[in-house]
């Protein structure tokens, strides 16, 4: 019987998204990554010290993710690991799209990487590897079973959207196959590639799916997926009436770095020049207004304001004008375990 919970932000912990690198060997349909934004360099061993150490606060639990692009192409990333490591963050993800590059398993351990991150987007090379590339599915699966058999905990990440939602609920026998034990499906976002797509108007470019979808799919098939023992977390998206909308902007600590100094506490905001803080001379720094801060104050009937400003066909109107529904923050997720 599986259990449901809204993981409500959290006040104690920091979250820091940390990507190394924009630079990766896959071309996803749906990448997130904006190089214009984000920069296309490789931040040298130093700078990620210092950068780091910038959020190193011993009163809090700081979560660090290591990512990219496609963070086993940094040849230091063990080095890094085993820094983060000596830093006393509370935990160590690496977000990897399976490939593992530069002998990465070998190089570093299950005590010193909490979990290795996958992404896969479909049960099968014939749902996965469109969005992908040709040849990831198998990469990924054996870069899974490769990292199990020495020990590591693995998550697997999922971005939903139209072009494989259908194929979520064959999901679960492969996680189980794999041995993977945390299940994250993501909504995909109005960013990066996924955002070009939608102006140009692409056929057949994967978008997002409709509230009624969402709704009628995702919920189900997360307590089908975590009665097989495997925890999942989704997006929560749309809140329920009597939902209290809040702003993790606001009330939560999440930081999202990328290699051209900028940093976002909020993703939506990622394709565009809004980020609150910014390292100068390696040094944390608040960014020049307008920025991200002041859209988080602000409050509107809608929910989310990032979400009304990008993505407005999610929220539908009544007669009267009212939102019919509000849009939850995107970092609010749903997590369902077995009992
Ligand atoms: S693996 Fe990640 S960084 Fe690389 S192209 Fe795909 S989404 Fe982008
Ligand atoms: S997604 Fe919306 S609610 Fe969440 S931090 Fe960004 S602006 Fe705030």
């Amino acid at each position: 019987m599986a259990r449901k919970r809204t993981v409500a932000f959290s006040r104690n912990a920091v979250n820091l998204f940390f990507h190394l690198l924009t630079r990766c060997n896959l071309n996803c349909r749906h990448c997130y990554i904006n190089p214009e934004q984000h920069g296309t360099q490789t931040l040298p061993l130093e700078t990620i010290r210092r950068w780091l150490r910038a959020f190193q606060d011993r009163r809090r639990e700081t979560n660090l993710v290591l990512l990219g692009g496609e963070p086993t192409l940094h040849r230091d990333l063990a080095h890094i690991i085993r820094l983060a490591r000596e830093m006393a963050f509370a935990s160590v993800t690496v977000d990897t799209n399976g490939y593992l590059f530069n002998d990465i398993l070998a190089r570093v351990t299950p005590s010193e990487v909490d979990y290795f991150s996958f992404s896969l987007d479909g049960p099968t090379p014939a749902v996965n590897d469109p969005l992908r590339g040709e040849g990831s599915f198998a990469v990924c699966v054996e870069g899974i079973r490769r990292a199990v058999a020495r020990g590591f905990t693995t998550s697997l990440i999922y971005t939903v959207s139209n072009a494989n939602i259908d194929h979520l609920d064959r999901m679960g026998p492969l996680l189980k196959d794999l041995g993977v034990e945390r299940f994250f499906i993501q909504v995909i976002g109005l960013r990066g590639k996924s955002a070009s797509h939608q102006k140009a108007s692409q056929a057949g470019a994967p978008g997002q799916v409709s509230r009624e979808r969402w709704l009628g799919v995702i919920p189900r098939v997360a307590e089908t997926i975590a009665d097989l023992g495997i925890t999942v977390v989704y997006p929560k998206v749309f809140l329920a009436p009597g939902e209290v909308f809040a702003c993790a902007g606001r009330v939560a600590e999440n930081f999202f770095v990328f290699p051209n100094g900028r940093v976002y506490r909020c993703p939506l905001c990622e394709d565009y020049p809004l980020h609150s803080l910014v390292f100068r001379d390696d040094r944390l720094t608040a960014a020049p207004k307008i920025n991200e801060a002041d859209l988080f104050e602000l409050s509107i009937p809608e929910g989310c304001v990032m979400n009304r400003l990008v993505q407005p066909g999610n929220i539908d109107y009544g007669p009267d004008g009212r939102p019919l529904y509000q849009i939850a923050c995107c970092l609010l997720k749903e997590e369902v375990r077995s009992e």
